[in-house]
């Protein structure tokens, strides 16, 4: 079969999905003709069991049909009883009874004497308190007793049993999307993934108003970037869906986009009968086409390093945030070692250590940026070491800003935003950091980017609205100094509105995408001298405006919603 270049497509087939297939070949030929006319189809998962099961003969018969068709096969679970966990949110397991343990063992090994491949859809998490799990939790909260118990269900119930029935069985454990909650439901990223021979994110951020994930696309990935920092960095691929993305339809296309710029190996689409026959394949296979032209010539991501310890939470998706403002945030499990400017965030606070990994990574020279939860979580537990900015616990709400190029009196750009934005108020000691951003109100100034040396490093604070959607409302003036100084170690910046992010690359190439409904004009900082842009999509050429302090400057209009992918 005819294959993408530098991805591999896949299309998730649930048990109701398999259930309806033909029985004659003809016939499934013809249904499935829709997907291989628009997509270049490599491989499906046609699952054994989500809260019913398919029998054997039926389950085989459809993999046959997929090689006779030269489609490759795997098999797929999704861990949900809605009888025995009647009780439970979203039909999530109970993993203290016993009944349920013993069917999912038998699952795992019929499923690997049938197939060399399984794929674990995204709900083999928990939120049971029922008298035995509440029992077996005791004393321990429930983010304890979950992580250590799911760890050893996949050990016992699901990995074991099935390697003993097919050692050469390949386990892929997919994530959902809301990683903040991960632990609270049993999900382990720190030991699983090295029991599991692979595993996959998903980028499935749907219409990001209407979903309850709570978080913007950029999620689509930072999701997948965090998991593949996880070691042992066994991340294959990202997986999304079709719903709540009918209007506007591009938001379906978008969670393609903004998988592939993190180069995962594989994408999956679910679900086969959400697909069939939709308006949302032909646009897709349109797109991934398209994006297969240039994705080979990207290098490897690079960014503003956001350090995410596992099992944190705090400020959630507060970066992905900043990722729609031009801000390449890249998520991080493990705090890096290498020169960069390292992003925290309330999440970050989860580490015990992280001062001491701060400190360190001042004392290197490098930058390290605090996030207002980041210092409201850590201001009475060491911060003042490096900054003497704490937060009141109070509100201001203004619609008044400035950014500030040098001085306070001339080289100022104040601006308004749109609508009034609420911002913790930080206190601070006069002179003892320097400020790029605030917004006002009268006798009040309220710092929004400032830092303070610390040997040969910056701490730098970076406030954020209390809504964190109201980012986008921030003048564009003030943006830039947000992304002018989170991006101070990176080879390239980008000036202009709200809702463009950027995705470099350690190559000299980098994406811009816009969410906007509208076109707008992006100015571009490269370190260095760079003549000209190249639009890797056969565009043509952008020749510079001038270099400034170091760099060149370019400027290109985008058209709304658009990728454009370049090089220098
Ligand atoms: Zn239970």
């Amino acid at each position: 079969m005819e294959q993408y270049q530098n991805f591999k497509l896949s299309v998730y087939c649930t048990v109701h999905d398999v259930m309806k297939m033909p029985d004659d070949y003809p016939a499934f030929l013809q249904t499935i003709a829709f997907f291989q006319k628009h997509l270049k189809l490599s491989k499906v998962y046609i699952e054994t069991y989500r809260d019913d099961t398919v029998d054997s003969k039926k389950l085989l018969q459809v993999k046959d049909f997929f090689c006779r068709a030269g489609i490759e096969t795997a098999t797929g679970i999704t861990t949900v009883n809605t009888k025995v966990g009647k009780v439970n949110v979203a039909g999530v397991m109970c993993y203290t009874n016993t009944e349920q343990l013993e069917e999912l063992r038998r699952l795992f090994v019929r499923m690997a004497g049938e197939f060399d491949e399984i794929m674990i859809d995204d709900f083999l998490n928990t939120n049971c308190t029922c008298d035995t799990c509440r029992s077996a939790k005791g004393d321990q909260t429930w983010t304890e007793f979950r992580l250590q118990k799911m760890t050893e269900i996949c050990r016992d119930y699901f990995l074991a049993p099935a390697r003993a029935a097919n050692p050469k069985v390949k386990i892929t454990i997919k994530y959902p999307t809301w990683m903040h909650s991960f632990q609270r439901l049993g999900y382990n990223p720190e030991t699983q993934p090295f029991m599991f021979d692979e595993t996959y994110a998903g980028t499935e951020t749907r219409h990001t108003t209407y979903s309850f994930f709570r978080n913007p696309r950029y999620t689509s990935y930072s999701l997948i970037r965090w998991l593949q920092s996880c070691p042992p960095h066994n991340n294959r691929g990202g997986w999304f869906d079709p719903y709540l993305c009918d209007n506007p339809l591009n938001s379906y296309v978008e969670q393609a986009y903004m998988t592939l710029f993190s180069k995962p190996e594989e994408i999956t689409l679910f679900c086969f009968g959400s697909l069939l026959d939709t308006r949302y394949i032909p646009l897709l296979g349109h797109e991934l086409a398209r994006m297969d032209k240039f994705l080979g010539a990207l290098g490897q991501p690079v960014g503003v390093k956001t350090y995410l310890p596992y099992h944190s939470d705090g400020e959630d998706n507060v970066y992905d945030f900043l990722g729609m403002c031009g801000v390449p945030c890249d998520p991080v499990a493990i705090f890096p070692e290498e020169p960069c400017t390292v992003l925290l965030t309330a999440s970050s606070a989860c580490d015990p250590d992280v001062l001491a990994r701060v400190k360190k990574h001042l004392l290197a020279g490098n930058d390290a940026a605090f996030t207002a939860g980041f210092v409201r979580v850590m201001q009475d537990r060491g911060l003042e070491e490096f900054t003497a900015m704490r937060l009141s616990g109070t509100m201001m709400r203004s619609n008044h800003f400035g950014a500030f190029e040098g001085c306070w009196d001339a080289a100022i750009r104040y601006n308004y935003s749109g609508k009034e934005i609420g911002m913790p108020i930080a206190d601070w000691k006069l002179n003892d950091c320097d400020y790029k951003a605030a917004m006002f109100s009268e006798s009040m100034p309220n710092p929004l980017v400032t830092y303070t040396n610390y040997g040969s490093g910056r701490a730098y604070f970076i406030n954020f609205p209390d809504d964190y959607a109201d980012i986008y409302w921030l003048p564009d003036t003030v943006l830039d100094k947000y992304r002018m100084h989170l991006s101070r170690a990176l080879p390239m910046r980008i000036e202009g509105q709200a809702k463009v992010a950027l995705f470099p690359y350690d190559n000299n190439t980098f994406v811009l995408q816009s969410f906007l409904e509208h076109g707008t004009v992006v100015r571009v900082y490269i370190k260095g001298d760079a003549g000209e842009l190249t639009r890797l999509d056969g565009g043509g050429k952008i020749e510079r405006l001038y270099q400034v302090s170091g760099e060149s400057v370019f400027e290109l209009a985008i058209m709304p919603g658009c990728t454009m992918p370049l090089a220098w």
